[in-house]
């Protein structure tokens, strides 16, 4: 913990850490030592682990990067801290993430970082003039530093994904349900799920595997599966795996860099005995559209309770209460978190409900069941987890869909809640990190690790 600690103020320039306190963490070792020496302690006891700033944490802040959250503190943990806790991990700290998890660069920062006087966009450590990707780039960054051995990221549209492919590090993204959403700050919640980001597929199996379980009176999408051992399976041979490459992720709009890469994992994966087999997810394209309607109109929902009344930042001047809900939300929320109130509340509203909610509804189930058919031929999916390596900070200017084209292949699969993951394959455009993209059947983690694992 004191080595990271001192990696983690060395580096403040990445501005990946939002707050830290090297008490409580000492204070967490000193204990986690003592557990080891008398013997008989969990799997992570001692690991120090850093946690995305939008789990809630008694032990530190919780901002979920907006100003809106401003010195508001936890009366409770996460469920997914909690469980990270029993099986022995140590917090190192909090780390930027896109406000409320919105964003694909980690651009949309509200928070000042540790050491840093103002908001600022968390640098990749491969190259700081960009970006680490989004929203959990500080988790990555920080791993991909190696200010911590792990952190844990959420993923609603490609959040552990996208981020981990960019800096060149390892995520997984469970199925929906299987990691407790309880004490996440909610974003879009029938998407959100919470996963680790490490530096292997070993490391995010056991980190995983302490993660996931049921959690039924806390979360009502929790699914009432028993905890698993993500790392039983992870040397199991890959002869006879038949990897689906979905002609939709290798077309025209993927870099060439990036393409060169992922073809050359795929031939590494046929030496290791799988076998790639040509499919197709036709409604690929839709998946844009069907997200950035069906997460603003959760998202919308879901961001009303920050009226001022219960949390964080409160408008100094007011008219009245509604003026106070008014000047609350203005002075709290960022640009990106409006646009999408705006959007959600639009394609909720009366009258356009049916035509943008609903069919966004009726598309999903099909996207849904696109990958069923997929899946039929093989056993796990494969591509690019994003179409380009990390673009430059500032380079999408101020045209939010530049970046939501960027997440392409990573939001069909959450919009099926399926398993999902990213590990380092090679370098493309810039010599920057190219990520491959796992994409299992339901509770197919066990499987995704092991294509991994042996892939590294
Ligand atoms: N980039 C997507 C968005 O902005 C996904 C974010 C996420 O997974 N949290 O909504």
């Amino acid at each position: 913990a004191q080595h990271f600690l001192g990696r983690i103020q060395s580096h403040g320039e990445l501005g990946a850490f939002v707050s830290l306190d090297a008490d409580v963490t000492l204070t967490q070792a000193r204990a986690a030592d003592e557990k080891l020496s008398a013997g008989g302690a969990p799997a992570l006891t001692g690991v120090p682990i850093a946690h995305k700033d939008i789990f809630v944490t008694t032990h530190f802040p919780t901002t979920a990067g907006s100003k809106i959250l401003e010195g508001y503190r936890s009366p409770f943990d996460a469920t997914v801290v909690r469980r990270l806790a029993e099986a022995g991990a140590v917090t190192l700290g909090k780390l930027s993430c896109d406000e409320f998890a919105m964003g694909s660069s980690n651009e949309n920062v509200a928070v000042p970082a540790i050491g840093l006087d103002a908001a600022t966009p968390v640098r990749n450590p491969w190259d700081a003039s960009r970006i680490p990707g989004g929203s959990s780039g500080g988790s990555a960054a920080a791993v991909a530093a190696r200010l911590a051995p792990a952190a844990t990221g959420t993923d609603t549209g490609g959040s552990i994904r996208q981020p981990a492919s960019f800096c060149g590090i390892t995520g997984i993204k469970p199925t929906y349900g299987r990691a407790s959403r309880y004490g996440m700050v909610a974003f879009a919640s029938s998407l959100d799920q919470a996963g680790p980001m490490a530096r292997s597929a070993e490391d995010c199996a056991l980190l995983l595997s302490a993660m996931c379980g049921p959690d039924l009176d806390r979360d009502s999408t929790s699914i009432d599966r028993p905890a698993e051992d993500f790392s039983r399976n992870l040397n199991d041979s890959l002869e006879g795996l038949r990897i689906g490459v979905p002609k939709e992720f290798l077309g025209d709009g993927v870099a060439p860099g990036v393409r060169a890469a992922i073809d050359a994992a795929l031939a590494e994966y046929e030496k290791l005995g799988a076998r790639r087999v040509a499919i197709t997810l036709p409604r690929t394209e839709l998946s844009i559209p069907v997200y950035y309607i069906l997460a603003p109109a959760e998202a919308s929902s879901n961001l009303s309770r920050f009226d001022g009344v219960k949390f964080g930042h409160r408008a100094a001047k007011y008219k009245d209460l509604a003026d106070m809900y008014a000047q609350t939300r203005e002075e709290g929320f960022g640009d990106e978190v409006k646009r999408r109130i705006m959007i959600g509340t639009y394609v909720l509203s009366h009258g356009y409900y049916d035509a943008y909610y609903l069919q966004a509804q009726k598309v999903r189930r099909m996207i849904a069941d696109d990958f069923q058919q997929a899946f039929k031929e093989c056993d796990v999916i494969a591509g690019p987890a994003a179409p380009t390596v990390a673009w430059k900070i500032g380079e999408h200017g101020d045209d939010p869909v530049a970046d939501y084209l960027a997440d392409i292949f990573t939001l069909p699969g959450s919009l099926a809640g399926l398993p999902g993951m990213s590990l380092p394959v090679g370098f493309g455009e810039g010599n920057m990190p190219v990520g491959l993209q796992l994409i299992g059947n339901y509770f197919g983690e066990a499987r995704l690790l092991n294509a991994a694992h042996r892939f590294q």
